[in-house]
């Protein structure tokens, strides 16, 4: 096994392993093919796609402009790999050096670069989240499935969590001619990333676009009405005929740094070593 700290030998004969196909992951590959290396490099992604672009999902997709399957990232170079897309890794090995993954395969490797980002927070009530008319925004799939609904022109939207990207659905929304709802706890919208001074800005810029801000204590849970859905507690307006809910747990991670590691590193005895914001890059060797 050629060790990451023999230098040449490494770069010429080394192999590595990129988990997470996505932006860091791409970046992170075209970096090592600048710089030289030269060995076995595989990539694992659990989506199926090559690396694709998520800005655009919650704003180009959702206006119409772009479809969702659009968004491919550009190539800073050409990038020799070997592609394992649609399958997750699972486990890791330290001591053979092996990447377990989810169909039973292993990928050997003597350096291992873990890109996965951050996923979803699910609804704590999984039966409520699996009502129709219930949206998560992380992947192209969830995008193109909002897309269509905002199309079909719903009564009302309930933005839960005014971040970015819940705000930027509020706006896209706005833009459309929808009548837009937003619940957020803090004290304004974006006041987790930029602080209550441009959260007031940024809750007056809302208000003047037509936006319906509504301060919450929490929501807690959703249920189907005959007029719509409405959730029970701590919201003052009437049910909504939809609700979105688009998660944001990114524009959380940029300000707290609460990057966590994928749940199977701890059992694989693994610890990120560099905790981020985004994108999210732990190197293991
Ligand atoms: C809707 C939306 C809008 C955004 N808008 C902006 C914006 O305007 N500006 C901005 O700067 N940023 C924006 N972001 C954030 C930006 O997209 C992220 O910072 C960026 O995608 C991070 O890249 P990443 O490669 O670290 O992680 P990710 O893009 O999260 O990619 C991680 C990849 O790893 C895969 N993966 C996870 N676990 C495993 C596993 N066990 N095995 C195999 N694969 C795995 C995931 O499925 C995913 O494909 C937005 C994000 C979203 C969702």
């Amino acid at each position: 096994m050629s060790s990451p700290t023999n230098g040449n030998a490494f770069k010429k004969n080394g192999r590595i392993v990129i988990i997470g196909a996505s932006l860091a992951g791409l970046r992170g590959a075209e970096a090592l093919r600048n710089e030289g290396f030269s060995g076995h490099l595989t990539i694992i992604g659990d989506e199926p796609h090559e690396p694709y672009d998520r800005p655009p999902l919650s704003k180009q997709v959702q206006k119409g402009w772009v479809k969702a399957d659009h968004t491919k990232l550009p190539r800073m170079r050409k990038v020799d790999a070997e592609w394992r897309l649609g399958v997750a890794a699972t486990g890791l090995d330290r001591a053979s050096g092996v990447v377990r993954l989810a169909n039973g395969d292993e990928v050997a490797g003597d350096a291992l670069l873990i890109a996965t980002g951050v996923r979803a927070r699910p609804w704590p009530n999984p039966e409520e989240a699996k009502l129709e008319g219930v949206y998560t925004l992380r992947t192209c799939e969830d995008a193109a499935r909002l897309q269509a609904a905002l199309a079909a022109r719903p009564r009302r939207v309930l933005v839960i969590g005014a971040g970015f990207i819940g705000s930027e659905v509020a706006s896209v929304c706005r833009e459309l001619g929808l009548e837009v709802t937003v619940a957020e706890r803090a004290a304004a919208p974006l006041a987790g990333a930029l602080g209550n001074v441009i959260g007031a800005i940024a809750a007056e810029m809302q208000r003047d676009a037509g936006v319906d801000l509504a301060p919450v204590s929490a929501s807690r849970s959703l249920k189907e009405t005959q007029r719509g859905m409405c959730v029970t507690h701590a919201f003052p307006t009437g049910p909504c005929s939809m609700w979105t809910w688009c998660w944001h747990r990114w524009a959380r991670s940029a300000t707290s740094n609460g990057w966590r590691a994928p749940g199977w590193l701890p059992a694989s005895g693994v610890w990120p070593v560099m905790p981020v914001a985004a994108p999210s890059i732990s190197m293991v060797s």
